[in-house]
């Protein structure tokens, strides 16, 4: 059994993907080639027509998207205590202070309460750093709580960047990802919803201004002309390769969805007495990056062995909350200050989550942690 069939996905698509490939490799325009404005033009159909800008991949969208907001030394940006590396990382990578807030334990998402004391608690013991940001994560698919996560960072003056890594194809009050927030971010490594044969990621947003720059920032900061550069940028174009792959994968998205969202509900149905299953809010609608349960009555590692012994794949996102990695020892933190984060992190693990998962299998894991 696989954690995510990408063979069988690829099997599916296979003439028209091998054709796709092929069609780049004869046309020869390797480097921002048509197939990645015709991508970047089919993300803003996905994304309530927001400007969109392909990169190399989602750590650049997201270090590429701060820069754009115009973030780097002597500022700090705010995010969850809980999410994959680069979530805080790009606040290092830019020159700017991580600064972290809890978790709801229902979605795993930033709890807009525990983001407004935090910037609280920040501004007044750092009057020197200006804090001028949160980083929102979309985590295992579910959009943040933007209304909430909006009416705390209006107040504090704070620009919200969306990082919906996990998330594209998802929907929030009807508004989909990439048009949620002032700028948003997504990533294209294979295993995300929607992945491709390597690293790509886009930057999205309503403010075609902020894109513009973005466009200009992933190809060294080039101003009108190539050869003109007006910033400090870096070299993080998303491959034309990739973007054909994407064009063909994005054709199945839609039906994908929906198929992700029938596992999650028979995992929801058949798990819901003995785990906590994951909550979506009723006005949104997940892209089920991640399958995570959390036992309400036995240990994490007990259910772990039991899906090894069953042939069954597990994972385990995240084991340490990003305020306790040790490279970010710096800035200070300790265990306690953030106990959601810290009691998801012991809990949490995921189970097999892809389009591909029949009946016949996903009985198989759901028999595997009934025991
Ligand atoms: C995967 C991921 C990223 C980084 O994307 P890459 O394409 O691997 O660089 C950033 N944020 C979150 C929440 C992710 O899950």
């Amino acid at each position: 059994m696989q954690f995510i069939d990408l063979k069988r996905q690829y099997g599916d698509m296979k003439t028209r993907m091998d054709q796709a490939v092929l069609a780049v490799l004869e046309h020869g325009q390797y480097i921002l080639g048509p197939e990645v404005r015709a991508l970047e033009s089919k993300l803003s159909d996905w994304s309530d027509n927001a400007h969109v800008a392909g990169v190399a991949n989602g750590t650049d969208a997201l270090v590429l998207a701060l820069k754009a907001l115009g973030i780097g030394p002597g500022d700090a940006v705010i995010t969850t205590s809980f999410s994959f590396f680069a979530s805080a990382e790009s606040i290092a990578l830019v020159g700017a202070r991580p600064v972290f807030a809890d978790i709801e334990p229902g979605s795993y998402n930033l709890c807009a309460q525990s983001l407004d004391d935090a910037v609280k608690s920040f501004r007044a013991s750092h009057p020197a750093i200006n804090l001028k940001a949160v980083i929102a994560v979309d985590l295992f698919g579910q959009p943040a709580n933007y209304a909430a996560i909006s009416k705390v960072a209006n107040e504090h003056e704070l620009r919200i960047l969306a990082d919906g890594a996990q998330s594209f194809g998802a929907t929030q009050g009807g508004v989909p990802v990439g048009a949620l927030g002032d700028i948003a971010t997504t990533s294209f490594f294979p295993a995300k919803p929607l992945g491709c044969y390597g690293d790509g990621g886009a930057v999205f947003s309503k403010d075609e201004a902020l894109i513009n720059t973005v466009r200009s920032l992933r190809v060294h900061g080039k101003g009108s002309n190539k050869y003109d550069n007006v910033a400090i940028g870096t070299n993080s174009r998303l491959d034309t390769i990739q973007a054909a792959i994407l064009l063909v994968k994005l054709d199945a998205f839609a039906e994908e969805i929906k198929q992700r969202n029938a596992v999650a509900d028979r995992y929801a149905v058949a798990l819901g007495e003995r785990f906590h299953v994951p909550g979506v809010a009723a006005d949104s609608a997940s892209t089920w990056a991640q399958y995570c349960l959390r036992a309400k009555d036995s240990d994490r590692e007990q259910h772990l062995g039991a899906l090894k012994s069953a042939g069954v794949p597990s994972a385990v996102y995240y084991r340490v909350p990003l305020h306790l990695q040790p490279a970010l020892a710096d800035l200070g933190y300790r265990a306690g200050q953030f106990p959601v984060s810290e009691k998801m992190s012991q809990e949490i693990f995921s189970v097999p989550m892809h389009p591909y998962l029949d009946e016949e299998l996903q009985q198989k894991v759901i028999d595997a942690l009934l025991g």
